[in-house]
């Protein structure tokens, strides 16, 4: 019987890229140009996306991931540094200073926002920090102001991010500070696998355009490689995927923020649930996933599991990354170090989101959630 309704029924996916006409052109037009890597997609997409933010310069990678490493390179974390940072987040922004055997610091989160707290990330500092490496989870503006008075070089992990606007009025990853973008496919824009960083620092941007293409000279000299380096490059077909994808983000952007808004109306007054912050004192979110945090004492992993059997896919999302099995068996990290962290990670679940999520869908994950919670 049940295998009957999901049969004719579709599941709600978690999440899902727009993609159209307007990318098929794009990437059929660089297949036929020949051009295939190194071409003129790569700076029109950085350009464009500079322009967009509001900054001088963007260098286009190969992931997030890539450009945290390069990010934090270019910022002067060495061998030995310690980088304070939050453990509520993807494990790419913790990861990312162990490539340069740099330690990541965690710092507990503000329990409103889920990002890193400045007074805890303040008392995290020593004199082995080199960078602080705020993550704007879940597209919600870190407090750059507070981290800026910290008077210490800032890396940005914006991954989440894109859309999401300061107080003052500048973008997030428009304040000048390497601050790095991701677009696999369930970001608010997606080249498939790739990244960005933007910077206002014209040094920073010679530096990671040759770290991402083996240590290149800046003048391209036949193979004169000056430094060492890393293949970090994003291709021409992703840069012009990118490029439609910029054209739509406004209309992407919006989708997300209405679909945002349908969940808020249809699961208010659920007791208990927790429902991402509401924008506050002139931040504004970039809308990337919808998180609740399920009442206390609910079961989560029986909780997904009841989703599942009525057709909609959730999350556990985001697992504090300190105890992940490689953090607690590298560095001896255990539960109570991190408690705001650790309880909203432990109640965290993320719902199907995604700019084209129709209100149809909306009422049937809420309703669903509804009845698994039995209120
Ligand atoms: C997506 C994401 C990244 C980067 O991921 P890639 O898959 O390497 O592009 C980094 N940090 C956060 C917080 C993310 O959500």
């Amino acid at each position: 019987m049940s295998l009957d309704v999901a049969a004719h029924e579709e599941e709600v996916p978690l999440a899902r890229p727009v993609l159209g006409a307007a990318e098929e052109a794009a990437v059929i037009e660089v297949l036929r140009s020949r051009q295939l890597s190194l071409g003129p997609r790569v700076p029109a997409f950085e350009q464009a996306f500079a322009a967009r933010l509001g900054v001088a310069h963007a260098c286009a990678v190969s992931s997030g991931t890539a450009g945290l490493h390069l990010a934090l390179r270019a910022a002067g974390v060495r061998d030995g540094d310690e980088v304070v940072t939050s453990p509520f987040s993807f494990p790419a922004s913790a990861n990312a200073p162990l490539f340069e055997r740099a330690r990541p610091v965690f710092a507990d989160i503000d329990p409103r926002t889920l990002n890193l707290d400045p007074a805890a990330a303040a008392a995290a500092v020593t004199d082995r920090t080199s960078a602080l490496l705020p993550v704007h989870i879940f597209g919600y503006p870190a407090d750059m102001p507070a981290f800026e008075a910290l008077g210490l070089p800032i890396v940005e992990d914006a991954c989440e991010a894109l859309g999401a606007v300061h107080a003052d009025g500048t973008a997030v990853g428009g304040r000048g500070h390497p601050s790095v973008f991701g677009f696999y496919a369930n970001k608010q824009l997606t080249t498939g696998e790739g990244g960005m960083v933007t910077t206002s620092d014209a040094a920073v941007k010679a530096q990671i355009d040759s770290e991402r293409n083996q240590g290149r000279a800046a003048n391209m000299q036949w193979l004169d490689f000056d430094r060492l380096g890393f293949n970090y490059r994003l291709g021409d077909i992703a840069c012009a995927i990118g490029l439609a994808q910029l054209d739509r983000l406004d209309d992407m952007l919006a989708g997300r923020a209405r679909a945002a808004a349908g969940y808020r109306a249809a699961l208010a007054g659920i007791e208990g649930l927790g429902l991402p912050c509401p924008d506050s004192g002139g931040d504004r979110r970039g809308w990337f996933v919808f998180v609740v945090q399920l009442p206390r004492g609910t079961d989560r992993d029986a909780t997904i599991r009841a989703l599942r059997e009525r057709g909609v896919q959730s999350k556990p999302y985001l697992p504090a990354i300190h105890l992940m099995t490689y953090y607690r068996e590298t560095f001896g990290h255990r539960e109570g170090e991190f408690p705001v962290c650790e309880d909203v990670a432990a109640r965290s679940v993320a719902l199907p989101f995604f700019p084209e999520l129709s209100e149809g869908q909306i009422e049937r994950v809420a309703a669903a959630l509804r009845e698994v919670l039995g209120r």
